[in-house]
């Protein structure tokens, strides 16, 4: 491989994604945008990984190790320098065949009656928001045959998790939701409610919409964040469950804006208490963050399902605190 596609690739990869995108999470931020971590490549317990997003660098203090996204395959995967280009490449090859899946699933939204009922059903209507969402339906038992016939062997369906290793699609009787590397899929049947495919979730979603707006409101679900963009709130963003990861948490910090925490309102209070230290963690990183007070019970989604309408919403943003 010569000096220039080894760059390319490179460039193609963020090391911050690819570490991301295997469970790695910054700790502590430092100057010039750099983060420190816990060490994935050794048994590490005080932040001693040092990444630096600018140079798409690392270097561990614990074990002395650093170098660049490749050093890093080669060293968390433990293989030699050809494999690790291999690995390299199969994981950015993955994001065109996501592309053609969610296209597959766009056009069986409105080939199944139980899909479009069952987005009714969660108040979503606007054609213009399916648009923009991308939303599709998996109706499960047909997507491996398809992607075959289109020429992608087994292996790499199998591998970006769109099959089981039983070979039934991962995915089936759900609406999916197209993320940046991965899906989302909400049952509407009687399995498990939330499935994603492998993989991480990635940033905040939409992100790059609302980003240079001068309040935004972050909510836990993408039905929640559905909701509200059909009611106009286009300054919405999703963390899709109520932790965020790194890089989203990333993003907040360094946003400039208010940031309208609008989590669940349930029972067992988990939405609330990841709101109260969401919005605490950003104050104390300079963030103007704030809590809207959902009815209780409530989460965005049946806010507005239920019958609650703009201004109301609207009502409650005034009055959030910290
Ligand atoms: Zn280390």
């Amino acid at each position: 491989m010569s000096r220039q596609a080894l760059d390319e690739l490179k460039q193609q990869i963020p090391l911050l994604e690819y570490l991301e995108a295997h469970d790695w999470r910054p700790v502590r931020r430092l100057s010039r945008g750099r983060w420190m971590g816990l060490c994935p490549l050794h048994d590490d317990h005080k932040p001693s990984f040092l990444m630096d997003p600018s140079k798409n660098l690392f270097y561990c203090y614990g074990c002395g190790r650093g170098g660049d996204v490749i050093r890093f395959a080669e060293l968390y995967h433990q293989v030699r320098f050809p494999q690790a280009l291999d690995l390299l490449r199969r994981w950015r090859g993955s994001v065109p065949l996501l592309h053609e899946v969610a296209s597959f699933y766009r056009v069986h939204l409105h080939r199944h009656g139980e899909a479009i009922a069952y987005l009714h059903q969660r108040g979503l209507r606007s054609p213009e928001l399916i648009e923009h969402m991308r939303i599709g339906y998996a109706p499960g038992g047909c997507l491996r045959g398809w992607l075959m016939q289109l020429g992608y062997p087994f292996s790499v369906l199998r591998q970006a998790g769109l099959v089981n290793a039983a070979g039934y699609d991962t995915f089936s009787r759900r609406i999916v939701f197209p993320l940046e590397s991965s899906f989302y899929g909400r049952s509407i049947g009687n399995a498990d409610p939330h499935r994603f495919l492998p993989g991480d979730k990635g940033g905040l979603y939409d992100w790059q919409q609302v980003r240079h707006c001068s309040q935004i409101i972050l909510v836990e679900g993408l039905f929640d964040f559905a909701v509200l963009w059909q009611a106009g709130f286009h300054n919405v963003t999703c963390s899709l469950g109520c932790h965020l990861n790194a890089r989203q948490f990333r993003e907040l910090c360094d946003y400039r804006g208010t940031v309208y925490v609008a989590f669940d309102s349930d029972a067992n209070q988990s939405g609330q208490s990841a709101a109260q230290r969401i919005s605490s963690c950003l104050a104390s990183q300079g963030v103007n963050a704030r809590r809207v007070q959902l009815p209780r019970g409530h989460d965005p989604n049946s806010f507005f399902v239920l019958g609650g309408d703009t201004q109301q919403f609207q009502r409650l943003l005034e009055e959030a605190r910290l």
